[in-house]
């Protein structure tokens, strides 16, 4: 049955529509597969017995001609969506035994649309960082090896890393990621996933544990282009609950998938191209621009000059909101307590024993730069910047249809490479940052391999609510790439 983790969603699709194996069949291939591949430490909560219920109610619904869009589809979700009746920990201590009694709405319109939850994927605590080491259930390895020395164990990238390495091992054919500022797009380039962010607003954020609201997005990590339109199609959509759900109407992802691109423009930002980009991220990205022009697309350069900017800005706004969201882990409402002799002393307490290093970190960044006085200088400049950084977008995109970048500045590091500095880290996401800044959609796509045979991905960065043209970009690059390698060894 192993033969059956090895399908795409869309075959997998086609072969329960045929009858050629039931939801069950599927279901128990990869539940099969997660109990063979726990030394990567990719689920926080693993649901066998949820996934075998669901899937035996697709089978039903499949045999009755009811079948929903994802009908049957195992696939994980990202330990950030709350699931009704299902732990769901942020991969945070003070979570730690949070079991919600509601669903997300992304998680919930999965599930409506009859995709089988395997379980819970782990992340960054809180979804902060580049590397799924800020897990309070630790690290994730990444199934991809370097060719020279396959014993190094490399980082799946974060915060969305168990999801990223659950689907490049074949553990699920698909998963829920969130992106703050790169936080699907980066694990994908660094697992040989297709990943997209989508348009802020585009997914609900209503019952997603929050990072920082004016930027959290949901979106699909798959291994395929179609199936990453195949599984966004069943994520997005309006939902009163969420104030900046954005009420647009939804189009047909997969029907974009025409394979032509010819006349379109594509944008190439000289700012990309910062002194040190290696030789490596550079060559990758000059290939990509050789595919569209032999799909009769026309690469444009095109200049985003407030780029320099975005990172700092970023980590000026998205640990103010931080700050404000996890205000509410008091031990009173959520998770962890431990007793204080004053109410004070209570939070305190519980507040240091259920928070990581890093979380810490952005708390006491967000409390500063939102304090009287600091206010206006850092909050304040911050949000001004912030448009500055849109509005470079909107006029670059007077003339061009999308714009390609490459993903992450490097492939997978191992585990203990990086030093201690943080801001190493950070610097992960210079490119995709940007897109997250301005609500736009952005999408990673493999498209070659590193000297050491490490997958490396291109981002796609589109208009407001065109996820279409950038997934219709993105499919004719994946053909062109032909990226067929697997992880060695799955
Ligand atoms: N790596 C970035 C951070 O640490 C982005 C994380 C994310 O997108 N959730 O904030």
């Amino acid at each position: 049955m192993t033969e059956l983790t090895k399908l795409s969603m869309a075959e997998a699709r086609a072969g329960l529509r045929a009858k050629h194996f039931t939801a069950v069949a599927l279901a128990t291939a990869h539940l099969d597969r997660i109990a063979a591949h726990r030394d990567l430490n990719a689920f926080v909560t693993e649901t066998p017995d949820l996934a075998i219920e669901r899937a035996k109610a697709a089978d039903a619904r499949l045999a009755a001609g009811q079948a929903g869009a994802m009908e049957g589809l195992p696939i994980a979700v990202k330990d950030l969506f709350c699931t009704e009746g299902v732990r769901s920990t942020a991969s945070s201590r003070i979570l730690e035994n949070f079991v919600p009694p509601y669903e997300s709405t992304v998680s919930g319109k999965l599930k409506a649309a009859g995709a089988v939850m395997l379980g819970k994927t782990s992340l960054d605590e809180f979804a902060m960082g580049s590397s799924n080491m800020t897990s309070a259930f630790g690290p994730v390895i990444n199934p991809w090896k370097r060719a020279s020395d396959p014993s190094v164990q490399l980082v799946p990238g974060g915060s969305s890393g168990g999801s990223a390495a659950a689907v490049a091992a074949r553990l699920a054919l698909g998963a829920t990621g969130t992106d703050t500022g790169g936080s699907i797009r980066q694990p994908a380039s660094f697992c040989g996933l297709v990943g997209v962010k989508p348009t802020y607003g585009r997914c609900s954020r209503w019952g997603i544990v929050a990072f920082a609201s004016s930027l959290d997005q949901a979106g699909p990590m798959t291994r395929t282009v179609r199936d990453a339109a195949i599984m966004l199609g069943s994520m997005v959509g309006y939902d009163p609950k969420d104030s900046t759900s954005a009420n647009v109407p939804v189009p047909d992802f997969e029907a974009a998938l025409t394979g032509d691109i010819r006349g379109l423009k594509i944008g190439i930002p000289q700012e990309y191209r910062p002194d040190g980009l290696s030789a490596e991220i550079s060559k990758l990205w000059e290939d990509g621009i050789a595919m569209l022009r032999d799909a009769g697309a026309t690469p444009v350069e095109i200049s985003l000059p407030h780029t320099k900017y975005a990172l700092a800005t970023y980590y000026i706004v998205a640990p103010a909101e931080c700050s404000s969201n996890l205000a509410r882990y008091d031990g009173v409402r959520y998770g962890k307590r431990v007793e204080g002799k004053t109410l004070d002393e209570m939070y305190a307490r519980s507040r240091a024993a259920g928070f990581g290093t890093e979380v810490r970190r952005r708390i006491l960044i967000g409390t500063y730069v939102l304090s009287a006085g600091y206010y206006d200088a850092y909050y304040i400049k911050a949000q001004k910047v912030r448009r500055l950084i849109a509005d470079d977008f909107a006029k670059a995109f007077e003339t061009v249809d999308a714009i390609l970048t490459p993903t992450a500045p490097s492939a997978a590091f191992g585990l203990g490479e990086t030093d201690d500095n943080p801001i190493t880290m950070w610097l992960n996401d210079i490119f995709t940052i940007p897109t997250s800044m301005a609500g736009l959609p952005g999408l990673s796509v493999p498209t070659g391999l590193s000297s050491e045979g490490l997958p490396l991905g291109l981002q796609l960065i589109g208009r407001p609510f065109d996820e279409e043209t950038i997934l219709k970009v993105a499919h004719v690059m994946e053909r062109a790439a032909g990226f067929t390698a697997v992880p060695a060894g799955m």
